[in-house]
Order: C-alpha cells, then structure tokens, then sequence
C-alpha cells in the first residue's frame, strides 16, 4: 500500500522507515527542508539504533522515499498519517495544535478520492474529529469534490528503543468511525498481526484518552517510587529492594519502578500537562496527575540541594562533573531533560560544570550555556570535587570507579540513577550518595 508520512521526527521516520520495512510504500514529507536533504543522502537527523540501517536498506529496495512536497508525497496514498509535533502550548499547559491543524488544512488540497487520513501525533479528546471538520470546511472552500475518512493511530514507542518497540508492540490502538478506515488500517498492520501483536480497533475518543491515559499512569508510577525512595532515605530503607519487592507482584509489575531525578523527555511532561488541562476543561480534574505533575517539578530543583549537601552545603567555585544530559540513554533528545533544571542550578550557585553525553551535545551545547564540554567521563571529573551520574548510558554504568576518583581533586559522587553498590562507591574512596538508599563515606 502507499502510505504518506507528515513529519520526520522521532516518531514520523521511525514509523514511515518501519511500514517501508513491512513492505508499504512510504513517501515521508518534512517542511525542512536540511532535515529532508540529509535523509536523501541517507543520513539520520537523528540518534535512534538501527534507524540508519532500516533506512538505508528500504531507501534501496525503493520502497521509502523524502521529499519537502506535499502533493507529491501523497499522491495515490491510501492513508496519510500526521506525525508532526504538539509541544505544550506557552502560557496554558494545553497542547499546541497548531502543526496538526496547518497539515490537516493543507491535506485537504492534495489528498486522493478516499484517502484516510491518520492523525499519529498525541492529541486532545476531540483533535481527531476536528481534524475531520478542518479537511471538509477546506474541501467546501475550494470546491474540490472528494471523500475521505479519519482515523486516530496513537503511537507508544519509546526513544532508544523505537524500532523494536514499533516492530513488536505491545499493542496497536486504532481509533475509527468508519469500516472503510478500520479495513485499510488493518491492511498497514497485518505484518503486524502475523507476529501476533494485538491491534485494538475502538472509537476516536477512547484512542485519544489512551494515549494521554498510558502516559499519565507511567509518569505516575516513576513518581510513586521516587516518593517510596524519599521514604526510605528518611527511615533507612533501600528503594530498589522495595521496588524489587513490590513489582514481583504481578498487579504491580516491576517496570518504571526505578527511582531516579524526576522524569523528563519529550513526552511525559507535556502529555500530563495536557491530561491535566484536559480534565480541567472538561469539569472531571485529574488530581492524581496534577499532583505527580508537580511531586515531579519539585523533585528535579532538589536533585540541585542534594548535589549541594553533598558538597558541605554549597557548590560556588566547586568544580562538578556530570555524567549524562539527555533525558534517558540511547537518545539525543534533549527536551524537557531533568538535566536542563539540574545543570543550570548548579551553574547558577557558583559551580563550575563540565559535562559529557555520548550523544547529546549536538542539542546540549544551546541549551546548557555555562559548562564546559568532555569526551569521556575520566575527563569531564578531572579536577571535580564531585561526580553527579544523570543519565545511565551504558559507558557510564561500566566505569572504573576506583580510577574515576582518582582523577578527581575531592571524593563525592551523586548517583542519581542508583547505578553502582553503595559499597563499591565507598570501597573506591567516595562520598556516595544515591536516590532512596543509605548515603555512604569512604571506607578505610
Ligand atoms: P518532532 O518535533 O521530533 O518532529 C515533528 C516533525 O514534523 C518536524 O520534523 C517538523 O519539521 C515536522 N512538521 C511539522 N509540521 C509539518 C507540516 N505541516 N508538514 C511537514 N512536516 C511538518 O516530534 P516527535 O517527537 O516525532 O513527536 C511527534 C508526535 O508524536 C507528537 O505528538 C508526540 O507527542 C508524539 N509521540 C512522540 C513520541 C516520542 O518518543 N518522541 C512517542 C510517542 C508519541
């Protein structure tokens, strides 16, 4: 089947790359034009494992192609899906629409007799239907005699991990009001349903609330256990035994139990602020969510206060080295990354900060003015009085601990993601403190 794609980013190339790879032909259209550039070139805008190779394998087998025009891209596309950003809208919490929309509008002037047209982008209750209602008044205004049908297709990939996530998902939800729309979806995920992955038919609305509903739950359940791990920092506890505990309760289940710095990345904050709002909007407040929304605001500004304790109190003029800036491992993207709170605090009280990210640079170097750029951990903390670990990228759950300190002037060592045993920090000449476990001091 042909299929267009409206937006290349994480989510519109993973997702166009993928159904080339299930055998469709997939034109993906970007407005920028340097990102389409690249991709014709067979480069990656971004970081995300084995995109490159997918990418280069269906570009040749002629089956993906880029392009920045949207009546070429769509022409004979049986569905266009709409992938383009809905950052939070400035002032409201709400989500900004305003991409979605532009596409929607601009669709109804290419699309062909019948076309579905997907809206793939996290959206509002009731984004789906407008969607429909902005193609048919555009269609009115111009005069132009087609048919087309909607269908809401949330997706659930997450960075680092997209490729085996959209491969093998969990689930597919496909929200539809319509058969014709229900039988071409079906059509795009058979290869799917060949590996046996479910793929839930329901109406537009309860697809939308999914979406919101599944992000919502994950933000509050890292909430939870950074609670737990505030807890047992209070009462002598080790949170990852409760966690471990506590997930091997099949209700439970022991994933997004990791205590950590708060959660960040480019779609749980936005996706419970918009949750929120809707909730608010529509007189049926989601006070659970609201008050993760802010447990996980706070959390991140006292990551700053510990990583000052652990200083004697204060960080002016302390030279500090932090490991990690992207919101999780295996990912370059920046937003919304609790290191954008922490960095810039420890800046701002006195510190001098040196940083280093496998892949977050590029992105980083804009938005955490201040610090000073390393290539590898040994030499970001040379000379620092303190280590503070933020992302567990894997070079960084791997180092020589004993050489790390070694290379330092003093001996603290924030481990935000509770990567190494209390015991080795302290065997190795530290001052270790981590989330929701016993700090500990150097041994003799
Ligand atoms: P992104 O900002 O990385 O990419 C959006 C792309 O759309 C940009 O390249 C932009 O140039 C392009 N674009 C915008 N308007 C356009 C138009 N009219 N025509 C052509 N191109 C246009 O966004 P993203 O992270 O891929 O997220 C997209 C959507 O998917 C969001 O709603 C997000 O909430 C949702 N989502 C994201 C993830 C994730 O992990 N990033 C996971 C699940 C769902």
């Amino acid at each position: 089947m042909r299929i267009a794609m409206i937006g290349t980013g994480y989510v519109g190339l993973v997702s166009g790359v993928c159904f080339s790879d299930f055998g469709h032909e997939v034109v993906c259209v970007d407005k920028m034009a340097a990102k389409v550039d690249t991709l014709r070139a067979g480069g990656v805008p971004i970081y995300e494992p084995g995109l490159e190779e997918l990418l280069t394998r269906n570009t040749a087998a002629g089956r993906l192609s880029f392009t920045t025009d949207l009546a070429e891209a769509v022409k004979g596309a049986r569905a266009v899906f709409i992938g383009v950003g809905t950052p939070t809208r400035r002032g409201d919490g709400h989500a900004d629409l305003t991409y979605v929309y532009a596409a929607a509008k601009e669709l109804a002037d290419v699309i062909d007799d019948g076309a579905v047209v997907v809206t793939k982008s996290t959206v509002p209750v009731g984004t789906n239907r407008e969607v429909g209602r902005v193609i048919a008044e555009r269609l009115k205004e111009t005069g132009r005699e087609i048919s087309f049908e909607i269908a809401s297709n949330p997706e659930f990939l997450r960075e680092g991990a997209a490729i085996e996530d959209f491969m093998r998902p969990d689930r597919v939800v496909v929200g539809v009001e319509s058969e014709a729309a229900e039988t071409v979806m079906r059509e795009i995920y058979r290869p799917l349903s060949l590996r046996e992955a479910p793929v839930m038919f329901t109406s537009l609305e309860s697809a939308e609330i999914i979406k919101y509903a599944a992000n919502a739950f994950l933000a509050t359940k890292i909430t939870f256990i950074n609670e737990i791990a505030d807890l047992c920092e209070k009462v002598g506890g080790d949170v990852k035994a409760v966690a471990k505990g506590i997930g091997m309760d099949g209700r439970i289940g022991s994933k997004f139990l990791h205590a950590g710095p708060g959660y960040g990345g480019s779609c749980f904050p936005k996706d419970t602020s918009a949750l929120a709002r809707i909730g608010q909007d529509h007189a049926s407040p989601v006070r659970i969510v609201e008050t993760v929304m802010s447990v996980n605001d706070a959390r991140k500004r006292r990551m700053v206060d510990k990583v000052m304790d652990l200083c004697g109190g204060s960080v002016n003029g302390k030279k500090i080295a932090v490991l990690g800036v992207t919101f999780k491992p295996e990912t370059d993207d920046m937003r919304d990354s609790p290191s954008l709170v922490i960095v810039p605090g420890l800046v701002g009280a006195g510190a001098q900060v040196s940083v280093c990210d496998p892949q977050g640079r590029k992105e980083g170097e804009a938005l955490l003015p201040g610090v000073t750029w390393a290539e590898d951990a040994y030499e970001a903390a040379a000379g620092a009085d303190a280590v503070v670990l933020l992302t567990e990228w894997n070079e960084f759950r791997a180092l020589d601990i004993k050489r790390l300190r070694q290379v330092m002037s003093g001996n603290g060592f924030a481990d935000l993601r509770n990567v190494y045993a209390p015991e080795d920090a302290a065997a190795a000449g530290f001052r270790y403190v981590s989330i929701g476990r016993p700090d500990v001091t150097p041994a003799d």
